[in-house]
């Protein structure tokens, strides 16, 4: 079966020496690797430091973008190659707020996707409906499409390593989390979206998180829920004790 994931996305928060204050701290207290995975996106700058911190621990580190080009005229821009050359296993992939303030599209969610792929990098795919969307009742019409864009050209093994994240964008950052029946709802949807593109191994293999206002006081309902593997987690992750609570509780 599915193991479960808790990502942690730090978004613009934290220090160098905070973050490495936090991985040292939490580090040796992680449920084991058989149990649980973790992960910490961290800002780039950070990601050099806290891979050397957390070497040997139950602890992955993630970038929260990067470009889909190999290399050039892009200033500012992290290659893929740069992160597979440090060692960076994951990366969030078009967040609603990099849709939202940074111009991210399905087309170049794909295309980093795919470029994540070729560098050996677990992309973390987020989705998700605003509050319109989903008072026109236009939620799993929109996530549906999503997803079937990000995976275009995708092999059936690739698809087999993804990493969904299920994010209304109404939820995140407002301390208004979706119903845990309402989040495996839409995850299942994703599944069946899967299933129809590739295969009931697909679909049954792709890792499908919640995000949106995860903390440890709604983690243990929504981890019960059978189509929910795990949550992509902002403001809850920042602190070792709630990050290792969510640990815990997957
Ligand atoms: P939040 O953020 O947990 O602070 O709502 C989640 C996310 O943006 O991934």
């Amino acid at each position: 079966m599915r193991k479960p994931l808790i990502a942690g996305n730090w978004k613009m928060n934290k220090t160098i020496q905070e973050a490495v204050d936090f991985a040292n701290e939490v580090k040796g207290l992680v449920p084991d690797r058989s149990k649980v995975d973790s992960i910490i996106c961290a800002p780039a700058l950070f990601l050099d430091r806290l891979l050397a911190a957390v070497d040997g621990y139950n602890v992955h580190i993630g970038a929260q973008t990067m470009h889909y080009e190999e290399s050039g005229a892009f200033t500012g821009e992290i290659s893929p190659a740069a992160l597979e050359d440090l060692g960076v296993s994951y990366c969030i992939i078009g967040h609603s707020e990099r849709r939202d303030m940074f111009n991210e599209t399905d087309e170049s969610v794909n295309k980093k996707t795919a470029a994540a792929f070729r560098h050996n990098i677990k992309p973390i795919i987020c989705v998700g409906e605003t509050l319109e969307q989903r008072e026109r009742n236009e939620t799993k019409g929109h996530v549906a499409n999503q997803v079937s864009k990000a995976l275009q050209g995708l092999t059936e093994e690739q698809v087999k390593q993804l990493i969904i994240a299920y994010e209304p964008i109404w939820a995140i950052g407002t301390g208004k989390s979706s119903t845990a029946e309402d989040a495996n709802e839409v995850c299942g949807h994703i599944r069946q979206v899967v299933e129809s593109s590739y295969s009931g191994s697909a679909a049954q293999s792709v890792k499908i998180l919640y995000g949106g206002s995860v903390n440890p006081g709604n983690i243990d309902e929504l981890m019960a829920k059978p189509e929910i593997d795990g949550a992509l987690v902002g403001g809850a992750s920042l602190d070792p004790h709630s990050f290792l609570r969510l640990l815990e509780a997957a």
